[in-house]
């Protein structure tokens, strides 16, 4: 017997309609270049919305097709989203931040057949466009009067817009239908596409609103400096339409002064973004001896927060929520989040809970296995490979030719874990970059960590160097702060006490800045190739060893 309920597909359309009818008046706010803010209603942006979706049909986008977008955070970005998931066509969104080739790669992958890209990504478009056979429009983002001189023929996305009317039904697509695609950076390889689907998001976005996941809602101003090509910033857009809170797109100009200028002037009590980002707020509030009036909430993931970071937000009045799960996780899966019996607990405790990755909500299933897949268990102590499960984790890549990457039913994050026994994860490493010591494993995010704490670290990473005798060692690589000074001794002095002895780096290196991939991680990869020529001191400073 079947239930009695109405049939309405989970749909992208919906969360626009729904923030239109609800919130209509509440603001979309961009940066289009530094002091040039565009504003408008989420009424203003359903309209521009379903005029966009027809002037997708007059270019010939149909059911499935796959529109790219080179762009930042911006409400011509917000548009597409909507318009070309709500046609039925499928948005992907390419990091304008990769390697020319790797752009290359993705789009002709994609199959992409219309890009739409922000001006002052021209450049690229020029290197890459005549490698881009199927794409059969570029298409700037911009206004007529603001169009840029091109060899290229370009269309005026402005100019589209206002060739086409504003009556638009969205269609009632199948729930599964495809909505958009990402692809992860590809730190080895090439990178691989992840295709969602309307059900999938929705999902998704229902959970990351809840209360123990990000808790939005109506009274939020919420600005994701996350870019919109890095997991659709993290689903924000969506979820700002499923509560109605207003949002501000912060365009191109992500260095602290600029961030902290829109924080105040919007008064924005939300945002999001991955460590680095943060880097620099942070260092412009320190020089200037600033302090922010109304943001409340940082959510902070992509790569582990230092609990040095999670410090200095606090000291901000700011709540750190740390949040984990990747490109093929939608990308939500934990957040940190305590529960009651936490808040009886000594703060030393909390704050140890905290600073790990959370725990995950409903719709999210986790485990930890040994290299035979033998279940560990969830002490919080033993590591190892952390599989996962849901409705918005990925089964296959998109065109593997239907293989499943998943590992009986589960998905394989290459990540090194701890499971507690109320489902907090505490991420040790990638599986490539954990450090394998005499047989044991030493993880390289902890080490950063306490690394970061120093007064005079602005930035860390320990990677694992051969050893002759331990097979790996720990290199600690260090960036100072500006100004400051600090030497080897003085740093493994430091961690002496806060480490296992057996984990403390052989060595120091100072360097002027690190290596990061295009969406702000560390890439341990390339600071492994640029110190490859690095041979380990006569005098190891692990004594313990020897
Ligand atoms: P990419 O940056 O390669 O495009 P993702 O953004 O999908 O890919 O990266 C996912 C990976 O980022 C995770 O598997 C994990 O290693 C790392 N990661 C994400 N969030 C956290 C976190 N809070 N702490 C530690 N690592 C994290």
């Amino acid at each position: 017997m079947q239930g009695n309920m109405m049939q309405m597909p989970l749909l992208i359309s919906a969360l626009l309609r729904h923030a239109d009818a609800y919130h209509g008046d509440t603001e979309i706010v961009s940066r289009l270049a530094p002091g040039e803010i565009h504003r408008y209603t989420y009424r203003d942006a359903h309209r521009r919305t379903r005029r966009l979706a027809n002037a997708l049909g007059s270019l010939g986008v149909v059911q499935s097709s796959r529109v790219g977008t080179l762009a930042c955070n911006t409400h011509r970005h917000f548009e597409l989203y909507f318009a070309v998931s709500g046609v039925g066509a499928i948005i992907n969104t390419v990091n304008p931040r990769l390697f020319p080739e790797q752009v290359e790669y993705i789009i002709n992958h994609a199959e992409d057949e219309i890009m739409c890209f922000d001006p002052a990504l021209l450049p690229l478009v020029e290197k890459i466009a005549a490698r881009c056979p199927r794409v059969r429009a570029w298409v700037a983002l911009t206004g007529a009067g603001e169009m840029p001189e091109s060899e290229l023929e370009l269309l005026c996305y402005e100019s589209l817009l206002g060739s086409h009317g504003d009556r638009f039904e969205w269609p009632e697509l199948d729930e599964n239908t495809a909505s958009s695609l990402c692809y992860t950076s590809g730190t080895t390889g090439n990178p691989k596409g992840v295709l969602y689907s309307h059900r999938s998001t929705l999902l998704h976005t229902l959970a990351i609103c809840l209360p123990d996941g990000l808790d939005l809602s109506a009274r939020e101003v919420m600005m994701p400096v996350t870019p919109m090509f890095h997991v659709f910033s993290w689903g924000l857009p969506y979820a700002a339409c499923l509560v109605g809170a207003k949002l501000v797109l912060p365009g191109a100009q992500l260095d602290g002064a600029s961030l902290y200028d829109l924080f105040e002037k919007e008064q924005v009590t939300f945002t999001s973004g991955v460590p680095t980002v943060w880097l620099g707020l942070l260092e412009h509030l320190q020089s200037k001896k600033l302090k922010l009036s109304s943001l409340k909430r940082a959510v902070i993931g992509g790569s582990a927060c230092p609990p040095a970071m999670f410090d200095q937000f606090a000291d901000l009045g700011v709540e750190v929520i740390h949040a984990w799960g990747m490109t093929e996780t939608s990308p939500f899966a934990t957040s940190n989040h305590l529960k009651a019996k936490h808040l009886l607990l000594p703060e030393a405790d909390r704050r140890r809970l905290r600073t790990k990755q959370g725990r995950p909500g409903f719709g999210v299933e986790l485990k930890i296995v040994d290299g035979e897949g033998r279940e560990l268990p969830r002490d919080g102590v033993a590591f190892g490979d952390l599989l996962v499960r849901g409705p918005w984790v990925t089964v296959a890549y998109f065109k593997a030719d239907g293989d499943s990457v998943l590992r009986d039913g589960w998905f394989p994050t290459g990540d090194v874990a701890t499971l507690d026994e109320d489902g907090f994860v505490q991420i040790t490493d990638r599986s490539k970059d954990v450090i394998k010591s005499g047989g044991e494993w030493i993880s390289s995010i902890d080490i950063e960590n306490f690394a970061i704490a120093h007064p005079a670290v602005a930035e860390a990473a320990v990677i694992g160097v051969a050893h002759p005798k331990w097979a790996e060692r720990p290199l600690l690589v260090v960036v100072r702060k500006s100004g400051q000074d600090v030497d080897r001794e003085q740093l493994l002095g430091f961690l002496r006490d806060k480490i296992a002895k057996w984990w403390l780096p052989d060595d120091v290196v100072f360097v002027e800045s690190l290596p990061h991939t295009a969406t702000g991680k560390l890439s341990k990869l390339t600071l492994r190739q640029q110190l490859k020529d690095y041979r380990w001191p006569e005098v190891p400073a692990s004594t313990a060893l020897t």
